[in-house]
């Protein structure tokens, strides 16, 4: 076993691919916005924004304008001075991303209870429809909320088997149909990064007479999304990945325009009631996208989520998109010349246009060459059970010579066998 103090960390020079990265690095259009996040460690190769992006500098002014002047001076009055609408007006400002329209998107609450609130709304609004379709590369707290739906309601769940990787489209085609009301999958799916064809599941999904729900938690902010164009009903998406609002911010939620009023929100809460300050003992809904709010919201956390979602907006989701592509194919390709020799295989689509911003790895070490990466290696990655390595590619702060130099970095590791005493670390959240 080696000391650790000796391993080289790089820079690596030598390496195959090093002089192309830096010169991708010059070219790269957008490598001025990755100064306008927090580093707090120059060494530090951080391959984990699609489970929590990166601080934004302007996040921290406005946490700190939102408690020292709204909070700690205005008081009370700043909830007619921007606080009640904020739901509202950054879900306008998300809106764009999503190819949806000035008041469809609210950011309410997180996406597992988006979830169960347009689930349940879509269920309620289709009584003689008995069944819901999803596949089993969804996330986890997506089957979850949808088993207890189903439970609840004494709907029949089918989660379509796929073959780990990709969607199965073969399988979701025979299980649409005429009994189905809700069709609902992640957009990128969290493991594999396979990204669904949002057009043509849909189209599956309103032939059958179904509505469909897509969870685009693993794509918004790293790929453009057609909601109107692609006609879909319902969306749900976290802020806190690509679109880097902060740990555990408010999640966003899209209903078509023409579905509003045509839905009920099953958490009937005051945010969503007609006149809430009227303060009536009975419920009655508000018209638009306002009555999927629930209750007062975390204001602190959905102020600091502005500044991620402006700096989408201002890079252009087609830029993102194409860094995205480049990045993930360069990504790729320094996988097959220095990984698959050590025993690594590719977790993930093959083909661009079928994968999001994340590239996974399967490798039988995965969980000790992960915890060895972070404790030695100084990269981060993120393990998922139970063999696969994911390296998310967050555009506007990854760059070509950080993938290549955590590849280098990956390949020491695994040469020199150090990960072998990780194999009993243990930590709650992978
Ligand atoms: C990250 C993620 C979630 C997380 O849901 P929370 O309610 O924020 O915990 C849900 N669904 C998908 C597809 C995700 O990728």
């Amino acid at each position: 076993m080696p000391d650790m103090s000796s391993l080289n960390l790089g820079p690596f020079p030598d390496a195959d691919g090093y002089d192309q990265a830096l010169a991708l690095d010059e070219a790269d259009p957008l490598q001025t916005y990755r100064s306008r996040y927090v580093h707090t460690d120059p060494d530090l190769i951080y391959l984990d924004g699609n489970s929590l992006g990166r601080l934004p500098h302007t996040a921290i002014d406005t946490v700190e304008e939102v408690t020292q002047r709204q909070w700690g001076d205005r008081l009370i009055r700043s909830w007619n001075e921007g606080w009640w609408e904020l739901q509202l007006e950054l879900g306008d400002l998300l809106a764009p991303i999503l190819g949806a329209r000035p008041g469809e998107v609210i950011i309410s609450d997180s996406t597992s209870v988006n979830l169960y609130k347009l689930a349940m709304a879509a269920l309620t609004a289709q009584p003689g429809r008995s069944k819901i379709v999803t596949d089993d590369l969804n996330f986890p707290t997506d089957l979850y909320i949808l088993q207890g739906i189903a439970s609840q309601t004494g709907t029949e769940l089918v989660i379509v088997k796929s073959d780990g990787i990709n969607g199965p489209l073969e399988g979701l085609d025979s299980e649409i149909g005429p009994d189905t009301a809700l069709v609902t999958l992640s957009h990128t799916v969290f493991k594999s990064g396979y990204t669904y064809d949002i057009g043509r599941i849909t189209e599956l999904a309103h032939q059958a007479g179904a509505l469909m729900l897509w969870d685009c938690s693993h794509s918004v902010g790293a790929l453009p999304i057609a909601l109107v164009r692609s006609d879909v009903d319902l969306a749900i998406g976290c802020t806190y990945k690509y679109l880097n609002g902060g740990p555990g911010s408010p999640a966003f939620l899209y209903v078509r325009s023409d579905l509003q009023d045509r839905l009920d929100n099953p958490i009937t809460a005051w945010w969503g009631h007609a006149e809430p300050f009227a303060f009536d003992l009975h419920f009655k809904p508000v018209e638009g996208i306002r009555r999927f709010h629930t209750g007062t919201m975390p204001i602190l956390s959905l102020a600091a989520a502005e500044a991620g979602i402006r700096d989408v907006v201002d890079a252009g989701i087609d830029q993102i998109r194409a860094k995205s592509v480049a990045l993930s194919e360069y990504l790729i390709d320094q996988i097959d010349s220095h990984l698959r020799p050590l025993g690594f295989d590719l977790a993930s689509p093959l083909d661009s246009g079928d994968r999001g911003s994340h590239v996974s790895v399967a490798h039988e070490g995965a969980w000790p060459l992960a915890r060895a990466l972070i404790e030695v290696g100084r990269v981060i990655p993120d393990f998922r059970a139970p063999d696969n390595l994911r390296l998310g590619l967050s555009p506007l702060y990854n760059g070509f010579l950080e993938v290549h130099t955590a590849i280098q970095r990956l390949k020491t590791i695994t040469q020199t066998r150090v990960y072998e005493r990780f194999s009993n670390v243990k930590t709650a959240v992978t």
